[in-house]
């Protein structure tokens, strides 16, 4: 940290109060998976299906940060690591305001993943969109394998760099066992097990859905 003579604000607004205002918790879902797994596809599917419910939800997804936040990063191992650093941190920021934030990258180092989980506390949740090798490269929605294989894509994470599985995710969703909406499915339901809230942090006890 280069930053010196830095103090934090005191918020005139408790987390509490913006939680109570919002009917759930605000916090992180961290898809991590191999390119093709499926994130994206769930991420999107998830926002519409929570904001439907009434959450405040955001999708964070790779390509809109790396146009913006991201765009003066590449695709080395430093500015890969600064990228996944930065998204933490926002989704940290985001998290803090109050909203679910459906973070999708294939994020695939253990310790950047846990670097975002240091940002985030407790309101951090690693999703592990669960797909085989084989799988993914048979869907190829962006025809990335193909140019992975051929050499034109160097550092590809699954071909020819490391994806580190998590070890102790607090979901997993195998894409390959179960469709899309059957995949949604199971993260709705364990969003609303763990960012709704109970009955006795709200005045009017648990929403009714
Ligand atoms: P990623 O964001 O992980 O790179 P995408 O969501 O872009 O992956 O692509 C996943 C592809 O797999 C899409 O073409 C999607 O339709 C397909 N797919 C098949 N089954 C599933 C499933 N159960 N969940 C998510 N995607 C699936």
């Amino acid at each position: 940290m280069r930053a010196t003579n830095i103090f934090r604000v005191e918020h005139s607004v408790s987390d509490d109060a913006r939680y109570v205002r919002n009917g759930h918790h605000g916090g992180v879902l961290w898809l991590t998976g191999l390119s093709g797994s499926g994130k994206s596809t769930l991420a999107i599917g998830l926002e519409r299906r929570l904001f439907d419910l009434g959450y405040q939800v955001y999708v964070l997804d790779g390509d809109n940060v790396r146009h913006g936040l991201n765009n003066d990063l590449g695709f080395s191992q430093a500015d890969r690591e600064e990228n996944i650093r930065r998204i933490g941190e926002m989704a940290a920021l985001m998290a803090r305001a109050g909203m679910v934030v459906l973070s999708a990258f294939i994020s695939p180092y253990r310790t950047d993943r846990e670097r975002a989980r240091t940002a985030c506390g407790e309101a951090f949740h690693e999703l592990y969109v669960k797909a085989d090798l084989a799988t993914c490269e048979e869907r190829d929605p962006k025809g990335l394998y193909v140019k992975a294989r051929k050499g034109e894509i160097s550092d590809f994470t699954g071909i020819s760099a490391p994806y580190e599985a998590p070890e102790n995710p607090e979901l997993t969703i195998d894409t390959v066992a179960f469709d899309v909406e059957e995949c949604i499915d199971r993260a709705v339901e364990y969003v609303r097990a763990n960012f709704d809230l109970k009955k006795a942090d709200h005045p009017h006890g648990q929403r009714d859905r």
